[in-house]
C-alpha cells in the first residue's frame, strides 16, 4: 500500500531542512527522488546521501521556483531524465520577518512568489504529465501561519493561508483526474529557516517548547511518515485535505 517503487517524486527545496526529510521518506518507500533547489552543491550533496540511504538513485536539478521559464525547464528535465513524473512536494519557502508598516512591496513580492506563486506554477507545469498517466500526488506545504497570524510575518502569513486554499482549488479542479492534492502543515520543525527565527523573534524557544503537547521542536524525519502516505495508493481517497504535522502545537488555544 505504501510502496513507491518506480514513482518519481520533484520536491522543491528537497535540499535541506523538511523538504530533505520527506525526500528520505520517499527514497526509502522505493520512488526515485528529484532534488529541486537554487543551491547546485547542497542539491547534489542531497541526492547523493539519499543515495546512498536508500539505494535508490536520486537526481538533483537546480531551479529558482519564482521563474516560470526555469519551472517549466525543471518538469522538463525531471520527465526527459526519470521518464515519467508522479509526485510534486511544493516545498520550497522563505520568511522575511518584520511587521506590515515596515516591509517593503517587493519583499511582500518575494515571498509571495517563493511560497505560493511557485506551488501554482509547479503545479500547472506538472499537470499535464500526471493527467497523461492517469494519476498524480501533489503535496503543498503551508505553515502555523496557515491558521494563525504574527505581526512579524505578514507576507509569509498571507502566503500559507494561500497554499490551503490554492491546495482546495487543485483538489477541486483535478480529483477526476485521480490527481489527489493536499497541504502539510508543519509547526516548530528545527532547520535552518526556524535556526533564523530564534535569533529574531525574542522568547521563541521557550514558547514552542511551553506550547507544543509533545514538549520539543519537530525533526525533518517527523515528516518521512507524512510524505509518503500522501504520495501512496493509501491516500487515494483524501484531497484537498491540510493536515497538521505539529506534535499538537495547533490544538493549543
Ligand atoms: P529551509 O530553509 O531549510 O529550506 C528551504 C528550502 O527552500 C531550501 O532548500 C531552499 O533551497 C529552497 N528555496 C528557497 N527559495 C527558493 C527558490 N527561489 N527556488 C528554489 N528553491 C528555493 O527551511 P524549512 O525546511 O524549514 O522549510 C521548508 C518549508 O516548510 C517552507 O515552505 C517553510 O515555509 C515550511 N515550514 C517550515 C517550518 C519550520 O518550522 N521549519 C514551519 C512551517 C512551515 P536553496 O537553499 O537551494 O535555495
Amino acid at each position: 500500500m505504501f510502496d513507491l517503487h518506480g514513482r518519481v517524486a520533484i520536491i522543491t527545496g528537497g535540499n535541506g531542512g523538511i523538504g530533505l526529510g520527506m525526500a528520505h521518506g520517499l527514497a526509502a518507500a522505493g520512488a526515485r527522488v528529484v532534488i529541486a533547489g537554487r543551491n547546485r552543491d547542497k542539491s547534489l550533496a542531497a541526492a547523493a546521501q539519499l543515495g546512498r540511504s536508500s539505494g535508490n538513485d536520486a537526481l538533483a536539478i537546480e531551479v529558482d521556483v519564482t521563474s516560470e521559464k526555469s519551472v517549466e525547464q525543471l518538469v522538463e528535465r525531471a520527465r526527459d531524465e526519470c521518464g515519467r513524473l508522479d509526485i510534486l512536494v511544493n516545498n520550497a519557502g522563505i520568511n522575511i520577518r518584520k511587521p506590515p508598516q515596515d516591509l517593503s512591496h517587493a519583499e511582500w513580492t518575494q515571498v509571495l512568489d517563493t511560497n505560493l506563486t511557485s506551488a501554482f506554477l509547479c503545479s500547472r507545469a506538472a499537470y499535464p504529465a500526471m493527467k497523461a498517466a492517469g494519476a498524480g500526488k501533489i503535496i503543498n506545504i503551508g505553515s502555523m501561519m496557515s491558521i494563525f497570524g504574527a505581526g512579524f510575518a505578514p507576507a509569509y502569513a498571507a502566503s500559507k493561508g494561500g497554499i490551503v486554499q490554492f491546495t482546495k482549488a487543485c483538489a477541486s479542479a483535478w480529483g477526476r483526474d485521480n490527481i489527489q492534492v493536499n497541504a502539510v502543515l508543519p509547526g516548530w520543525i528545527d532547520t535552518d529557516l526556524t535556526r533564523s527565527a530564534r535569533k529574531e523573534v525574542e522568547g521563541l524557544h521557550e514558547n514552542v517548547l511551553r506550547r507544543t503537547p509533545a514538549a520539543r521542536w519537530g525533526e525533518p524525519g517527523d515528516f518521512n511518515g507524512i510524505a509518503v502516505f500522501l504520495s501512496s495508493k493509501a491516500s487515494d481517497f483524501i484531497t484537498g485535505a491540510a493536515i497538521t504535522v505539529d506534535g499538537g502545537y495547533s490544538i493549543q488555544g
